[in-house]
């Protein structure tokens, strides 16, 4: 770290492709020399802490068109790459489809980041504050590959990301997402928390998203749970959702998630928190987020 600081500085080129093609083509000639560039938030705060190293070039892909759209489809909903996270936290469409998602969008940064950071550069991270939430809705993320745009499950898209094996040039162009669809009669139960180390505008610690059905008698179908922060990978928690699918809130059920979470969450340490610390924090969110959720529930009947 402290060579990077040492690195001489220098002003990098920009390129400012017109299409994805574009883009593409350049970042494949320029290999590690030249770097995507969206709102360039996260970039700014890697080159001024040393973590990563000033590109040669940048390669902006604002110029690309309809890359920052919200549009409803087929009863769907597609976001842009290049859309910003404040269009994203004011879209009523976003906030109706994927609340947790647009619950994530929220607590990220202060407006005038908000204003620049996209949600395709919080995602194409790998770590941002939006995965937990995309995982727990079922999103698939566009990308195109050079020759063609194909559409992936997030889940797997994180798995390659995190494998290293993820083509450097390969470009996120939007998030696709689905209408949830629950059993006859049942209500949709959405949540994202973030836990940092100061109320608000603050990297995160832990963040948890949670995502089910629950049917009038309190029973739970389609759950989801996943946790992330900071830098760490954001992951589903399939050992806490069995423990859920299918069973009716009870205190011996949430002290089974609690256990199930606290073995499962794999996590990393960092001079403000242990790995115990963080592995309890996203336990007891997702316990209490729960138990609030069924209380929420309780008398309310079919929906
Ligand atoms: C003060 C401050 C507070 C912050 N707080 C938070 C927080 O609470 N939670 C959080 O998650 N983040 C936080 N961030 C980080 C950042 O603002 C967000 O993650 C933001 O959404 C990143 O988007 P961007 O467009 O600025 O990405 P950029 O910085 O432009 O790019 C980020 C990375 O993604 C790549 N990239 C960007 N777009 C694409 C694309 N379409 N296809 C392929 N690769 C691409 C870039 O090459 C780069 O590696 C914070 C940043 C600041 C400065």
């Amino acid at each position: 770290m402290e060579a990077l600081r040492d690195e001489p500085l220098w002003t990098p080129a920009v390129q400012r492709p017109r299409s994805l093609h574009e883009a593409w083509e350049l970042k494949r000639t320029f290999g590690r020399d030249g770097v995507y560039v969206a709102g360039s938030t996260l970039l700014r705060t890697q080159w001024e802490a040393g973590t990563v190293s000033m590109p040669k070039s940048l390669i902006d892909l604002r110029g690309i068109e309809d890359l920052a759209d919200i549009d409803e489809d087929g009863g769907g909903l597609s976001i842009g790459a290049l859309a910003d996270l404040s269009r994203c936290r004011r879209s009523a469409a976003l906030g109706h489809m994927a609340p947790a998602v647009q619950e994530a969008v929220r607590c990220i940064a202060a407006p005038a980041v908000r204003n620049l950071a996209t949600i395709g550069g919080n995602i194409a991270s790998g770590y941002g504050d939006c995965l937990p939430a995309l995982l727990v809705c079922d999103a698939e993320l566009a990308v195109f590959d050079g020759k063609f745009l194909s559409r992936r499950r997030v889940e797997e898209w994180l798995a390659d990301r995190w494998s290293g094996m993820h083509p450097q040039e390969d470009i996120l162009t939007g998030i696709w997402l689905a209408p949830p669809a629950g059993p006859a009669g049942s209500r949709r139960i959405e949540i994202f928390r973030k836990v940092g180390r100061r109320e608000a505008f603050t990297p995160s610690l832990v963040t948890v998203a949670i995502g089910c059905f629950i049917d009038s008698e309190g029973r739970l179908s389609g759950v989801k749970i996943a946790a992330g922060g900071g830098s760490g990978r954001p992951q589903r928690l399939d050992i806490a959702e069995a423990v859920l699918e299918g069973a009716s809130i009870g205190k011996e059920q949430l002290a089974s998630v609690f256990e199930a979470v606290v073995t499962q969450f794999e996590t990393y340490g960092d001079p403000f928190a242990t790995v115990e610390y963080k592995k309890k924090t996203a336990g007891n969110l997702i316990v209490a987020e729960l138990w609030k959720a069924l209380e929420g529930s309780a008398g309310k009947g079919d929906h």
